[in-house]
């Protein structure tokens, strides 16, 4: 069946019904309602006025009539609710008058005006509503109402079998209705509790099919095409004692969890999640020293120019005896010509860069691992830029935004996720508060207490940012005033996005070696950088930051056994920056975010296309969701999985993880 064969279904009908994404009586079939409008006879004692109201009546005189053109009317008559007489108007509904007599007894849908006893109508039925009424509202267009779609639906309702995609023991064990019966219910519902059953029954189907999705993803993308490695685990331990510090509890397990990768050979793809400070650099660096020792080059990749050199130098005094290098787009021509060459010649154990480490032309020799610092995911179309002679290298991501279970189950389903959870032995939680412009003294005199127990101060200045054009007045102004009050006790530094990378990494260092004790900067500190003795972070304008990125910039400071202190000026916002003050739980903070701006793009990660469901909510439906991973875990394991009878949901899987 198409849509043309659908009775009384023209062409013109049918091309709106395209430009809203029908196509086939399939699509039309699943296009669901995005809401219901409920309708039960209201209780006037309880509306105010410009309510939504439904009430019966008896129609007391003829509807007087206004045309004020072809299309426009109006339409108004006397409505004995029994209660009281109420003036109902309604607008181009002239076609009903035939069937609006007097005496007639009918339920008008409405706006309440309290005041006049008066109703604007937006629909009448005719006769009393005993029960209630649920109207299905789907996503309309100005050519084609919800109520047109509705009717179109209606016609075909029970014509059409569906696919059922949940396996017969599930069914069984939830109880579930038939699949066709719960279409049915979705589109033309007669009561609240069947209409629950049905959206039941359909949204763990949607959530059942992306779970057996994700670990179809997961299992068949690397099965043993991945790297194998013969290191023992007594090698790695020998790295490990011979740190300058003992690991957590939380990194040891990281690096076995990432051992047990490297050794077998599946392939990894793995998600190492840890709050700022945790120490997730220290479990990279071992990660990429397993991987040289198992004969293997290893790149890291990390988002800017500072946080690379830094890895890089620090890379270095770990490990002096391995040959490093540092890519970055920056270097001149002729530099970059070398370091390309000796990695493609494979003397380079060790690669440490920006993007350039996949968007240069770069030959890798013998690519083992690859490490993304500050979950910078990339795509298969990325991936094949590592150019590598035919090797799929391991890949371990990093991400310091701790993401809500919600998300890591779905953005990050299809892969294994070690979480560092607990901070360095000694770290105390960074003192935060909120401050507004007025209170600005009190904050001086703050750093200035840090100043004389010869500590650093980050102060990020506001309305900066890197890809910015605008002037670089605010955050000249700013070291102005910074001077003006420190600079006969401390020198007063600043680096900004339009500085090149020569002079911002000058600026970092000198900073890094106390030369300069207060560093005024826009955000292009955020991420990763790492000084000791900076105890104080100031961010102005902070209302302009998301919760989880101002956690970010403060976990610039408290990184050793040293009070930090994160103050945040603002004059608006308050409210929300105060949640900061509570807590100092990047996970916590995350899932704050995540309540306060919703499912949106939190992370700046795109939502992926995934996640975009049809009638299942991430948010609200997240027990379903854990129910239907583990369902679909086990059902995969089962017997029952193998019956040729499912072998249309094994080609809906792989059709719909679109794999590389
Ligand atoms: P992040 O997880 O934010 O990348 P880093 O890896 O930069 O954190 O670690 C922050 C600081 O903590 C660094 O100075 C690092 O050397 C130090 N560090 C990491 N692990 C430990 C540990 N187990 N004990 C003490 N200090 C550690
Ligand atoms: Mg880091």
């Amino acid at each position: 069946m198409q849509l043309e064969d659908i009775k009384g279904l023209g062409n013109t009908t049918i091309k709106y019904l395209n430009e809203i994404g029908i196509y086939s009586i399939d699509d039309l079939i699943n296009y669901y309602p995005f809401r219901y409008e409920i309708i039960e006879n209201s209780d006037i004692s309880k509306l105010n006025d410009g309510d939504k109201i439904v009430i019966g009546g008896i129609i007391e005189n003829v509807p007087n009539i206004i045309h004020f053109n072809r299309k426009l009317n109006k339409m108004s008559f006397r409505l004995n609710t029994g209660s009281f007489v109420s003036n109902i108007t309604i607008f181009n509904r002239a076609f009903l008058k035939d069937k609006l007599n007097v005496g007639n007894t009918i339920t008008v849908i409405g706006k309440y005006d309290k005041k006049h006893n008066s109703i604007t109508a937006s629909d009448i039925k005719f006769g009393l509503i005993e029960e209630t009424l649920i109207e299905p509202i789907y996503h309309s267009s100005f050519k084609i109402s919800s109520s047109k779609i509705s009717k179109i639906i209606k016609s075909i309702l029970g014509k059409v079998k569906t696919k059922d995609y949940i396996p017969n023991s599930l069914i069984e064990k939830y109880h579930f209705i038939d699949k066709d019966k719960a279409i049915k219910i979705i589109h033309n519902p007669t009561s609240k509790e069947e209409l629950n059953k049905a959206l039941a029954r359909l949204k763990y189907e949607e959530l059942f099919m992306f779970m057996m999705k994700i670990n179809y993803l997961k299992n068949a993308k690397r099965k043993s095409d991945g790297l194998s490695r013969n290191v023992s685990y007594e090698q790695v331990l020998e790295i490990i004692n011979n740190l300058p510090f003992e690991l957590t509890k939380d990194q040891l397990k990281s690096v076995k969890d990432i051992y047990d990768d490297l050794i077998s050979n599946n392939r990894m793809n793995r998600l190492l999640q840890g709050d700022v400070g945790s120490g997730k650099t220290i479990v990279s660096f071992i990660a990429l020293y397993i991987n040289y020792l198992g004969g293997y080059q290893g790149a890291l990749m990390a988002p800017t120019e500072i946080l690379a050199s830094q890895h890089f130098q620090n890379f270095q005094k770990l490990f002096p005896n391995l040959n490093i290098v540092l890519l970055t787009g920056k270097l001149k021509a002729k530099e970059k010509k070398e370091v390309k060459n000796i990695i493609e010649n494979g003397k380079a154990n060790i690669i440490i860069g920006t993007h350039a480490l996949i968007s240069e032309d770069v030959t890798y020799n013998n690519l083992g691992l690859v490490i993304t610092d500050e979950q910078h995911r990339f795509g298969v179309a990325q991936r094949g830029n590592l150019k590598n002679k035919g090797i799929t290298p391991d890949i371990l991501y990093m991400s310091a935004t701790p993401i809500p279970r919600t998300y890591a189950l779905t953005l990050y389903g299809d892969m294994d996720i070690s979480s560092i959870r607990t901070m360095p032995s000694g770290r105390k939680p960074v003192k935060t508060y909120v401050k507004t412009n007025k209170e600005i003294k009190d904050v001086l005199y703050m750093m200035l207490d840090q100043i004389k127990a010869h500590h650093q101060i980050y102060v990020i200045a506001p309305l900066i940012e890197e890809s910015d054009k605008i002037d670089l007045e605010d955050v000249y102004k700013l070291e102005e005033k910074m001077k003006k009050a420190f600079g006969k006790v401390c020198n007063v530094g600043i680096m900004h996005g339009k500085m090149n990378p020569k002079e911002k990494e000058e600026i970092m260092n000198e900073f890094k070696q106390n030369k300069i004790q207060i560093l005024i900067s826009t955000t292009v500190i955020e991420v990763g950088v790492d000084v000791a003795n900076a105890t104080m972070i100031v961010i102005f304008d902070s209302y302009r930051f998301g919760l989880s990125a101002l956690h970010q910039l403060r976990g610039r400071v408290g990184r050793n056994d040293l009070d930090g202190y994160c103050i945040l000026i603002s004059d608006k916002e308050t409210k929300r920056l105060e949640v900061l003050t509570r807590t100092n739980d990047g996970f916590k903070v995350s899932e704050e975010d995540f309540k306060l701006r919703g499912g949106g793009d939190i992370f700046g990660i795109r939502q992926s296309g995934d996640m975009n469901f049809k009638i299942a909510d991430i948010k609200n439906d997240y027990d379903l969701l854990l129910r239907a991973k583990e369902d679909s875990e086990t059902f995969m394991k089962s017997k029952e999985y193998n019956d040729s009878k499912y072998d249309f949901i094994k080609k809906q899987i792989i059709q719909s993880a679109n794999l590389d």
